[in-house]
């Protein structure tokens, strides 16, 4: 209960505070249920190459569909869902089941690899490997078709010898680890080479800004990735002009609404999307 105070702000404040923390609290308890009451669905997202002439990847995108909150966005349940230990089980969940509908689609060859986001919790915890592994058996999909997202947070971590460890064990079995949201973290440039990173994807952030300062630091990027033999991803692509702009760069490969929002199961071709250009320009 909030205290009337003479400040009338404080009061307003407080109460939001509590809206807040009171939506953070359900999130959490109807995370735990999530699974079993069947209210996850996956989307798929192309990876186009630059050249725009196939598919790298499609990556996995979690969507929760509440039955009392309605549908939640993952940049607000992921953080909850890390903080409550959760995104351990839905983290395996999402594993199993987006390799589960990528074998079943008969689209793997075509569909390129499939991505995955890993939170960090799920690479501290203890049988990340093995679990990985044994998906890839169930659903007989080979260790090269798999790419695992992690973010700018393994750098930060006291636990970075172990993280190394499990992510050097992942990378020779041929799965392949992308550095996501790439600028907005704490890592550098130079201390790519401490974690065995194939690809950078550069956030959507700096590709939509679109300002000088943006552009250095992807070609930037670009330039030092190459030296590391990593390849660049750009995500948030929504305009011609800025796929164009990516293309004149070098970047390796485009993801963004141009090309396809997230949706359900996996697409053979992509073209771009003229109703997406109208509407982001
Ligand atoms: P992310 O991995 O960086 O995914 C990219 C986000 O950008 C997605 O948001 C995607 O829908 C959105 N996006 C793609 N193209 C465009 C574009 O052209 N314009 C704009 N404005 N946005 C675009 P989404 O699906 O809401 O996911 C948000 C974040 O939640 C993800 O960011 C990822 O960090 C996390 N997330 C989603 N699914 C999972 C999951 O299964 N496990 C974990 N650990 N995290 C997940
Ligand atoms: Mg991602
Ligand atoms: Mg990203
Ligand atoms: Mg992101």
């Amino acid at each position: 209960q909030a205290k009337r105070t003479r400040r009338g702000s404080t009061l307003i404040y407080s109460d939001d505070m509590k809206g807040e923390q009171e939506r953070r609290l359900m999130i959490g308890q109807f995370l735990k249920q999530a699974i079993k009451a069947g209210e996850f669905a996956l989307a798929f997202q192309p990876v186009v190459a630059a050249s725009l002439d196939s598919i790298d990847a499609h990556e996995t995108l979690l969507r929760w569909n509440n039955r009392v909150l309605g549908p939640v966005s993952p940049d607000e349940f992921i953080p909850i869902a890390e903080e409550t230990g959760e995104i351990v089980t839905i983290g395996a969940y999402v594993l199993d089941e987006a390799l589960r509908q990528y074998a079943a689609s008969g689209l793997a060859a075509r569909a390129g690899k499939l991505a995955i986001n890993l939170s960090l919790l799920q690479i501290v915890t203890p049988g990340l490997t093995e679990q990985v592994r044994a998906a890839l058996a169930r659903h007989r999909i080979s260790a090269h078709k798999l790419v695992l997202e992690v973010t700018e947070s393994i750098f930060d971590d006291r636990n970075s010898s172990l993280i190394n460890t499990v992510l050097t064990g992942l990378h020779k079995d041929g799965i392949e680890i992308h550095l996501d949201d790439f600028g907005t973290g704490y890592s550098s440039l130079s201390r790519l080479h401490e974690m065995p990173i194939t690809a950078l994807k550069i956030d959507k952030s700096f590709v939509q800004k679109g300002d000088a300062q943006a552009t250095a630091i992807i070609e930037g990027s670009v330039l030092i990735a190459r030296q590391f033999g990593i390849r660049v991803i750009a995500e948030g692509v929504e305009t011609l002009e800025q796929a164009q702009s990516l293309q004149a760069i070098g970047v390796d490969a485009l993801q963004g609404y141009l090309f396809s929002r997230p949706v359900p199961g996996f697409q053979e071709t992509v073209t771009v999307n003229p109703q997406e250009q109208l509407a982001a320009g």
